[in-house]
């Protein structure tokens, strides 16, 4: 939960803003420790991949090998990041909601 350490009650109503803006990425896969998934792919990801969960071997990575090769699956080089913000003495980091690639490349362009 995202602001799973405020006690109900404990404090006053609150402000919250939530920002969006683009990041630019490296162009490669990444691990997501507290999801234990593969991080970094397009939404074509959900298609063409049975999972994106690691697991306790790489069966995941080397089953995504062959879709990001052939172009069905593609690597986020910019993404799109929204986060929420409380207006409060305390726990008023901004915090992501969303994470989603806008712009990906393919390994089948040159
Ligand atoms: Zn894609």
């Amino acid at each position: 939960m995202l602001f799973k350490d405020i006690k109900i009650g404990e404090h006053d109503k609150v402000i919250h803003t939530i920002s969006q803006d683009e990041i630019a990425g490296d162009g490669r896969p990444c691990y997501l420790v507290d999801s234990d998934e593969i991080g970094g792919l397009c939404e074509h990801a959900s298609a063409e991949l049975e999972t994106v969960k690691m697991g306790t071997d790489l069966t995941a990575v080397t089953a995504a090998v062959k879709p990001v090769r052939e172009g069905r699956v593609h690597v986020g080089k910019e993404f799109s990041v929204a986060a929420i913000a409380r207006h409060a003495p305390t726990d008023y980091g901004a915090k992501p909601v969303l994470v989603m690639p806008t712009v990906a490349f393919c390994m089948t362009e040159t």
